[in-house]
This record gives structure tokens, C-alpha cells and sequence, in this order.
């Protein structure tokens, strides 16, 4: 058991902590504002020497308008995969080009609503094409999301494996499907992949980009069509654990740059503009589950039972992702205790850490689970009949804005009808 070990910082202390929870009850998401504005703009500068560069945050990352407010406000856009996404964006006041629709399996609902907002659609199949002429009719702006099936990333590292997911057409279909479009209007030409996730080495992200510049050079060069924009999706991890460094957006964006420039500057594709739809680095550090300690249990393990459950986070549950806990109050602790910390679903899998070094806890503790801002809330269900939580924003003057309210039972009947019982 250790008894020292990294540390993770918080943007409050134990006293701030205690007022919020006062005024709005445990347990809560709540993010950080100041930190979410400077990590947007450390990504825009890092590509600052691109001819043209959109950051469109994955909507389904944190689904609440006040958090694609203020990424809108820095000069983000929506990269959304459902009708409640889209009207998400819209209602925060982006339209057009600044939304990109990156569905799969999508109704035809979904695509008129996108046409209609003349968002970009990026899609998903070839057959898509003719559904999508069928429904919504074909855009000006097309844009075609890339499986590369089998890769390598320079022989050694295999970077994903790309021929498992679900997502994209083949090369083959691809340079068909240009073509297609093409003869059925489309003017303008996007090309996108997604083949990395949670992902902390920048090198997969440059061999993206690598690999999309040669597919648009070659898309050119076989069809004379002038690939406008490659997206390179989204992915780039983020430090779950203490131990693990960030990437470093600004050399992220040197290596792309250094590729852009011996592939596309010279080429008929330059000024290509780049974009991505990076949903977890963008908040993902930047959200706290706040919780308090309700029980402690002792049989063959110690526990730990804590107020908010899996329907609050679920990626330990689901995944087994490490997710940090402070004590608060306790960060100087010796960690000489080793716990179980659970939710209280009637699910053996409800647990937020396992065989945990942590500080002794008690009851009335105050546990902030770390790095929820990403597919934190946005994953919250019902099952068990557990409500979901608020969602707090701690404004950059301190203050803290209530964001989304917590569930109430009426909400969970809502759908419910008791009258002809
Ligand atoms: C989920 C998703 C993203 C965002 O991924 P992150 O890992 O959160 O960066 C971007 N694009 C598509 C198509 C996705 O499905």
C-alpha cells in the first residue's frame, strides 16, 4: 500500500466547497469556467499557423448549452450525432458551418433537421448518399468520414484497430462516393476519420493527420476533386491518473504543422482547412463529481458508500476507468487505508474506485471524484430509480452558477401515466 503518491489539485478548498454544497446539496457536477476558456484557447494557438482551423466540441461530451455557450463564445463550434444535439446547438446560437453533423445509423429525421440548418453532414456510409438525396436532398458541402480498417502506425504501434468499428466507409467506397456526390451537386468536399480514443501519445494524433493529407492528395490527384477540409476527429486523452502528463497541444500542432507544410503547402489542396471534434480534453479535466460519505461498511472488504452512484459517472462501472478521489480536507493524509467506494445501485459493478489507497474516511467526508466534465453527467441514466444530479459552473469571479438542476421525482414520473390503472 502506498503511502505517498501524486495528487491532483482542485479549484477550491474545503471551506468554498462546504458553502456550494450548503446552498445546493450534494452530490453535483460542477466545472471549471477560468480552465475550460484557457484550455480552448491553448488549442486555438496551437494551430494558429493553420490557414484555417475549427475546433467543433463533441456535443455528447457535456450536452448543456452553457458549456457550448461559452466554447462558442471562444470560437468553437458543435460536432452533434442526434436530433436533441442539434436543437442543443441551435439554441445556443450556432448555426450553419459552425455545426457539423457526425451521425451513424441516422434517421431520416436527423438529416433534413441538419440540411435544414445547413449544418456540415459528414456521413457515415455510402449508401448514405442516396438516403440522404432521398430525405433531405444533397448539400452543397459534403464531407465523408474515412475507415482506414487495418493500420500500423510506421510498423511498430498499431494504432487502434479501426477494421472492428462499426464507423466509415472503406478506401474503395470512399473515392466512389466522391465521385457519386459529385455528379448529384455537391461542390464542396470534406474528408474526416475518428480512429483514436482516450488516446495520450500526440503521435497517433499526427499520423492522423498524416494519413488524411495523403488520402486528400490522392483523392485529387485520381478524381481532380479538391478536398476542402479534413476534420481528424476527436480522442486526444486526458491524465486520469495522477502519474500521466497532458498533451501538449502547442507540439501537437508543430508536428501537424511540419506535416502540412511537406505535404499540402506546395500541393493544389493548400489552404486546406483543419478541423476537429475533440469532446474529452476540452472539459474532461475540468468537471468534479462532488459527493459526501454516507456509510462505511466492514465484511471481507472495506467500503466505502457515497451519495452519488454510477447513474452520476459510470465509466468505472463500465469500463473500469481510474478516476481520482480527494478527501477533502484530508490531501495531506498519509494514504494508509484501502477501500472499496461505492455507489448505491443494486449493482456489484456500482463502485467508483476498487482496493483504493486513500486517507481514513469518515461519514460526512466530502469525496471529490475527479476529471467528470467529459462523459461524466452525459452518461447518467435512471435505472434503480436514481435521479440524476445538477450541474454547477464555478464562474471565472468565483461565484457558481446552477446550470442544470437535479432530477426530481416528478421528472422521473413525467413519463408515466397513473390515471387508468
Ligand atoms: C465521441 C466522438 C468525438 C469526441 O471524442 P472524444 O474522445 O470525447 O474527444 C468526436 N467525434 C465523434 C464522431 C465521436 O463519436
Amino acid at each position: 500500500m502506498s503511502i505517498t503518491a501524486a495528487t491532483k489539485t482542485l479549484p477550491f478548498n474545503k471551506e468554498q466547497l462546504e458553502l456550494i454544497i450548503a446552498e445546493y446539496g450534494a452530490p453535483f457536477h460542477i466545472y471549471d469556467e477560468q480552465a475550460i476558456k484557457e484550455n480552448a484557447r491553448n488549442l486555438l494557438a496551437a494551430f494558429r499557423w493553420a490557414p484555417s482551423f475549427k475546433e467543433f466540441f463533441a456535443v455528447k461530451a457535456t450536452p448543456n448549452p452553457h458549456i457550448l455557450r461559452l466554447l462558442k463564445d471562444e470560437g468553437f463550434g458543435a460536432d452533434c450525432s442526434s436530433l436533441p444535439e442539434l436543437l442543443l446547438a441551435d439554441k445556443v446560437g450556432l448555426s450553419r458551418q459552425d455545426i457539423i453533423f457526425t451521425s451513424n445509423d441516422t434517421p431520416a429525421q436527423e438529416f433534413v433537421q441538419a440540411k435544414e440548418f445547413g449544418a456540415i453532414i459528414n456521413l457515415d456510409d455510402i449508401t448514405h448518399i442516396d438516403f440522404l438525396a432521398q430525405t433531405a436532398g444533397i448539400p452543397d458541402t459534403i464531407c465523408f468520414r474515412y475507415n482506414p480498417g487495418k493500420m500500423r502506425n510506421d510498423g511498430n504501434a498499431i494504432i487502434g484497430n479501426p477494421q472492428e468499428a462499426k464507423y466509415g466507409l472503406t478506401k474503395e467506397q470512399l473515392f466512389q462516393a466522391y465521385d457519386l456526390v459529385r455528379r448529384k451537386g455537391a461542390r464542396h468536399f470534406g474528408l474526416h476519420t475518428m480512429i483514436i480514443s482516450n488516446e495520450l501519445d500526440l503521435d497517433c494524433f499526427v499520423e492522423t493527420a498524416n494519413m488524411l493529407f495523403d488520402l486528400a492528395l490522392e483523392v485529387h490527384q485520381k478524381l481532380g476533386i479538391r478536398i476542402e477540409f479534413v476534420n481528424f476527429g476527436g480522442g486526444i486523452g486526458i491524465p486520469y491518473r495522477p502519474e500521466q502528463e497532458p498533451v501538449d497541444l502547442a507540439r501537437l500542432g508543430e508536428k501537424i504543422h511540419r506535416t502540412y507544410d511537406q505535404k499540402i503547402k506546395s500541393s493544389a489542396l493548400h489552404p486546406l482547412k483543419l478541423m476537429m471534434e475533440l469532446g474529452r480534453s476540452i472539459t474532461g479535466p475540468y468537471g468534479y463529481l462532488v459527493t459526501r460519505v454516507l456509510h462505511k461498511k466492514e465484511i471481507y472488504k472495506n467500503y466505502v458508500g457515497l451519495d452519488a452512484s454510477m447513474a452520476d459517472l459510470m465509466r468505472p462501472a463500465l469500463y473500469g476507468a481510474y478516476h481520482h478521489l480527494t478527501v477533502l480536507g484530508k490531501e495531506n493524509a498519509p494514504l494508509d487505508h484501502l477501500y472499496d467506494v461505492t455507489g448505491s445501485l443494486c449493482e456489484n459493478n456500482d463502485k467508483f474506485a476498487i482496493d483504493r489507497p486513500l486517507p481514513r474516511i469518515d461519514i460526512g467526508d466530502i469525496v471529490v471524484i475527479h476529471d467528470s466534465g467529459a462523459h461524466g453527467h452525459a452518461m447518467g441514466f435512471n435505472y434503480n430509480g436514481k435521479l440524476r444530479s445538477a450541474e454547477l459552473l464555478l464562474k471565472e469571479d468565483g461565484s457558481v452558477k446552477l446550470i442544470r438542476r437535479a432530477e426530481t421525482i416528478e421528472d422521473y414520473f413525467s413519463t408515466l401515466d397513473f390515471k387508468d390503472l
